[in-house]
């Protein structure tokens, strides 16, 4: 098939969409849209926006429909019709899979797909608790023994735990996921191509298996 020109990853914190995401939007060019890494980058200005988003992701909350909606206005208005698009942290809700599936199609983007990548909660929260991010490059880590690995493999950085990967965040993130996410992937089942993928596989199983469905090689 040709590849889709809207690709939307979904699934609980921890469960590699994120990776997954931008190896596909590497692959076939694509624009990657993350949108927890561009509100942490906002997080990180010392501005009046900056401080409310910092706040609120610190919580371990969401940021509202509002935010995200003038985010991907700002990033996707301009794209040209051949441009294709994956996201990876949006849609988080209902009223944000529709905003999506609408706008979308309103860019002439409306063949759209789906990964759902399935994790359980318990292994979720285990790799949670598990990650570390590097404060130079910005690469994350799994440490199996954080007390004793302190420093970025790749360039040597102090590596630190995000605010939203500490226990009573991680809590927080999953119940908002499963309360809200959920209702998503029924609304996505019927709006958009959907594929479930088994999320405890390794990354490379899980890439293979993502161009296999979308028909690409090499
Ligand atoms: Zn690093």
């Amino acid at each position: 098939m040709n590849t889709p020109r809207t690709l939307i990853f979904i699934g609980p914190q921890a469960s590699g969409k994120g990776t997954q995401a931008k190896l596909l939007a590497q692959k076939i060019n694509g624009l990657y849209i993350g949108t927890g890494s561009m509100f942490r980058k906002i997080a990180k200005e010392d501005t009046e926006f900056g401080r409310y988003i910092k706040e609120v992701l610190d919580s371990g909350a969401l940021v509202s429909d509002k935010d995200v909606e003038e985010m991907l206005r700002e990033n996707l208005d301009s794209t040209s019709d051949e441009q294709r698009v994956i996201f990876d942290g949006v849609p988080r809700r209902l009223s944000q899979a529709e905003f999506l599936v609408n706008y979308m199609k309103s860019l002439g983007k409306d063949d759209i797909a789906t990964f759902y990548i399935k994790l359980s909660r318990e292994e979720a929260i285990s790799r949670m608790s598990a990650r570390r991010v590097c404060v130079a490059c910005d690469a994350a880590h799994k440490i199996a023994d954080p007390e004793n690995i302190k420093d970025c493999i790749k360039c040597g950085g102090k590596l630190v735990q995000r605010a939203d990967d500490m226990p009573e965040a991680i809590q927080k993130r999953l119940d908002i996921y499963y309360h809200d996410t959920l209702p998503v992937l029924d609304y996505l089942k019927e709006h958009s191509n959907f594929y479930e993928i088994d999320g405890t596989k390794s990354i490379e199983d899980v890439q293979n298996e993502i161009n296999q469905t979308l028909g690409i090689t090499g």
